[in-house]
């Protein structure tokens, strides 16, 4: 076994604190990375909380994971020892189901195994810990390639926070001639203003916080909208096509509704943990759709990565000692995220 050093909580009210434990040896499709940052999703706060469901404790967050690879197995063939390496959401799924075999894993029939607060089902059957670590080892097929253009710190959320926003971007084909509404300026949100601008879409923030409009015209929105404000909102009614909701609490469809055209679709990737209330007028009317979406599977995280770096394209971050996770949980759950706090695993 591999000795490794971590951040973990112990149980839901606990909070991080220094761990040690064991990864698996490398296996002949293994790829083991040392860590050197990862980035803080919101995902992380709604799992250690156990906001969705009762998580595996002690819990290791992390699945923004970008490092350097240190040992490769025999079978490994698209990673060599020095190379810059990345690990998103999911280190495993069954790779036979019809939505693995077109590249969809992460609606892998079974699951898929996310990369931290699950059983590593295909190998050991252990609980798998995540990015806030200094070594993991992924099996090669669920480990990325990180162009050595990209501020490595700053490409850590593409794993998840850039996948999450470019995947269903993709999905629905949003580009030149559509109005696209970015509902929260958090993490996924700046990453979706990012890439909504990029494929040429009419991109507006919506957003709770009037102190962000400067920020989201300098990440390239066209539009912003501070959701408290009557006056704004009437302006903005029945004008969108697309609504992409990257809300982590609680909030009103009805009201957000109301802002998409007739046909228009507003799709969650945020994970409130209460279920939704939507009241069937609000898209019974126009012939609105509510959708959602995953992450992405592995070829898109690539393919999301070689954009990023033909164009150039990071997060805005910043970026953290270990020891202040803490004030960065505190920070993120007052909407105050600017836009994405990175892990300088160097700190462990
Ligand atoms: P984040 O950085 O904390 O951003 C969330 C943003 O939502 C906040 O900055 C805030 O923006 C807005 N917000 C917060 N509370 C609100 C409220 N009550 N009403 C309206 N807006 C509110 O979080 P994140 O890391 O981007 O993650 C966002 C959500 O996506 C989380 O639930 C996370 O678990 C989920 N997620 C889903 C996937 C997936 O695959 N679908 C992947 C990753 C994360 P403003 O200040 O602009 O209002
Ligand atoms: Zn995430």
């Amino acid at each position: 076994m591999i000795p490794a050093k971590a951040y973990a909580a112990q149980s839901p009210v606990s909070d991080l604190a220094p761990w040690n434990f064991e990864r698996r040896e490398v296996g002949p499709d293994d790829v083991q990375f040392d860590i050197l940052y990862c980035g803080v999703c919101h995902s992380d706060l709604h799992q250690i909380h156990n906001d969705w469901f009762p998580g595996i404790f002690p819990m290791v967050p992390g699945h923004e994971i970008v490092g350097r690879v240190v040992k490769v197995g025999k079978n490994v063939t698209k990673f060599s020892v020095g190379d810059l390496a990345g690990t998103g959401c999911m280190v495993d799924s069954c790779h036979t189901c019809a939505n693995c075999q077109a590249g969809l894993e992460q609606y892998c029939a079974s699951g898929p195994v996310f990369t931290y607060n699950s059983l590593a089902k295909y190998t050991d059957n252990a609980p798998t810990y995540g990015g806030y670590s200094n070594t993991i080892v992924v099996k090669e097929d669920f480990v990325v390639h990180i162009s050595e253009k990209l501020d490595l710190a700053a490409a850590a959320p593409l794993l998840c926070a850039g996948i999450t926003t470019y995947s269903p971007l993709r999905h629905w084909k949003v580009g030149k001639g559509h109005k696209l509404a970015v509902l929260g300026l958090g993490g996924l949100g700046h990453m979706a203003v990012k890439f909504g601008v990029a494929f040429g879409a009419e991109v507006t923030v919506l957003s709770t916080s009037p102190k962000k409009e400067a920020d989201a015209k300098k990440l390239g929105a066209h539009n912003f909208v501070v959701t408290t404000d009557e006056k704004q909102v009437e302006a903005v009614k029945g004008s969108f096509d697309f609504i992409l909701d990257t809300v982590s609490a609680p909030h009103d469809f009805a009201f957000y509704l109301s802002l998409l055209k007739t046909n228009g679709t507003h799709i969650c990737v945020g994970v409130p943990s209460e279920p939704a209330q939507i009241p069937p007028f609000s898209i019974i009317a126009d012939r609105k759709s509510v959708a959602g979406s995953s992450i992405g599977g592995i070829a898109e995280t690539q393919e999301m990565l070689d954009f990023c770096a033909e164009h150039n394209i990071v997060s805005d971050i910043e970026l953290i000692d270990i020891k202040d996770i803490h004030t960065a949980y505190e920070r993120m759950e007052k909407g105050d995220v600017r836009y994405r706090f990175v892990i300088d695993i160097a700190t462990l």
